[in-house]
């Protein structure tokens, strides 16, 4: 059986040439992720064009910055000391200097109430919150290192009034609809209204990308069903998450969020730091392996590598690795779900549930099914059933973005004469390349009322006779 899990890679524009996708794209990944906050609009084009040298079939998906706070710019970087005091202001326009650290959001001090913890850098320096004035936080030290310019800063269980879109993160939507992406993971969602703002501009530009909802805070996790009304689907972005949140949450906090976008329909990304040690190391941790194979067991939609592939040492090896133990964990269990009805398209959610049925009863190799949207596939993809799903897509859009869905593998086929002629065309190209024996059972779930009606049917036969009635 192939690989059901989906890899998501990072991808940095300094290191983008199209054989190095290639190569990435061969050891199995399956979405190219552009990570905005490093980018300029040229740097990510060249990410773009080579990817799609590479494939038709590789998602593309652009990460926006979001509503997030940074150290501004110094001129050097500032050592703390345990027990030393800093201060810290919020000034976008002015440098670090000395004691005194500028942050990139103008109401910090007045939205940070004394007694917060303030962590810099991914969490690297924490920071309590002793004293204020109109200007000025005044912070404890509570570990040795070093503050440098850039750094990611977050405020546990603090709300701070930002906008939910920067004028970068505004640009690079508008970009990613200009160039026809597939997704946009809209950084540090906290509500829906946050997916309303970025729906707007791709609403204004006609543009079909989906948003994809990354959840990086409290109120993410909080407000997740009603983000899931609006968004596409969602990341779990454990970087940032860890810090927000108390690190041992974050475990069942995964699980719990991957059930509920299986419930609903929507992929989920497990992301961050999944493979982090082989940024410098061809051989990942214990520790890693088994955090890898876990979120498959949860029954992600995809996983994702960061610096691993952007900027590590063997990011061919994190990739082949990464896919070894989804592998593994497919081959020597079954991830069968039962999860409940849907409520829209019934007839669809049906059919999806008995065929992902049919196929464990009868020891079936493969799931075949035709769509528009890409609904029907999402509601097999959403059992996670063991075989395959081959999905015959009549929309090039659309076969791309099942490149986040478990289990499924779609290919594009042109809408001829009837969609019945070309799913029995594309299911004879199928059957060839994949070698099935004459014996093996298939199921076709595809609708005969014509393409827009949706499905309205299951088949199930062999290989052998579904071929006869390709001639
Ligand atoms: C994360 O925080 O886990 C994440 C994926 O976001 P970013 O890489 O943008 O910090």
């Amino acid at each position: 059986m192939p690989r059901k899990t989906k890899i998501v890679a990072t991808i940095s524009s300094l290191n983008c040439s199209s054989k190095f996708i290639e190569r990435l794209y061969n050891a199995g990944i399956n979405v190219v992720r552009l990570n905005t906050a490093h980018m300029t609009h040229d740097d990510a084009l060249k990410v773009i064009e080579n990817t799609r040298q590479v494939s038709d079939k590789i998602g593309i998906l652009l990460d926006t910055k979001g509503p997030e706070i940074r150290t501004c710019d110094n001129n050097k970087p500032l050592s703390v000391k345990y027990g030393e005091t800093i201060r810290i202001k919020g000034a976008p326009e002015e440098k670090s200097k000395g004691k005194v650290i500028c942050v990139s959001y103008k109401d910090f001090v007045k939205d940070v109430p004394v007694g917060s913890s303030i962590m810099i850098d991914d969490g690297t320096i924490a920071l309590a919150v002793m004293d204020k004035d109109d200007k000025y936080l005044s912070c404890y030290v509570e570990n040795d290192g070093v503050i440098n310019a850039r750094k990611s800063i977050n405020i546990p269980s603090v709300h701070v009034k930002l906008p939910a879109l920067s004028k970068k993160d505004i640009g690079f939507i508008e970009f990613a609809a200009d160039n026809d992406l597939d997704f946009i993971a809209h950084s540090f969602v906290r509500n829906k209204n946050d997916v309303i703002a970025v729906q707007k501009i791709l609403n204004k530009k006609k543009s079909p990308i989906k948003i994809i909802a990354k959840i990086e805070n409290s109120q993410g996790v909080e407000n997740l069903s009603e983000i899931l009304d609006h968004a596409y689907g969602v990341m779990i972005a454990r970087g940032d998450l860890a810090v927000e949140i108390p690190t041992e949450q974050i475990p069942l906090i995964q699980k719990q969020i991957v059930r509920i976008c299986i419930e609903k329909r929507k992929p989920v990304i497990v992301a961050t730091q999944m493979l982090h040690s082989m940024i410098q190391s061809p051989r990942p941790t214990r520790a890693e392996v088994s955090d890898v194979a876990n979120a498959c067991l949860d029954h992600a939609d995809a996983l994702m590598l960061s610096g691993e592939t952007a900027s590590g040492k063997y990011p061919e090896m994190a990739v082949r690795t990464m896919a070894r133990i989804a592998q593994e964990v497919e081959d020597k269990t079954s991830s069968y779900m039962n999860v409940p009805y849907t409520l829209e398209n019934k007839i669809t959610a049906y059919l999806a549930k008995a065929a992902v049925k049919a196929s464990l009863r009868l020891n079936t190799k493969a799931i075949v099914a035709d769509s528009l949207t890409g609904e029907s596939i999402r509601a097999l993809a959403a059992y996670r059933g063991d075989n395959p799903i081959y999905g015959q897509i009549y929309d090039e859009r659309v076969m791309r973005r099942l490149s986040l869905s478990f289990g499924v593998f779609a290919d594009y086929i042109p809408m001829n004469i009837t969609s019945q002629d070309s799913l029995n065309k594309s299911i004879c190209l199928l059957l060839n390349d994949k070698q099935f024996k004459e014996d093996d059972l298939i199921i076709v779930l595809a609708g005969s009322f014509g393409i827009k009606q949706g499905t309205s049917y299951i088949e199930i036969s062999t290989a052998d006779n579904f071929k006869k009635k390709c001639i």
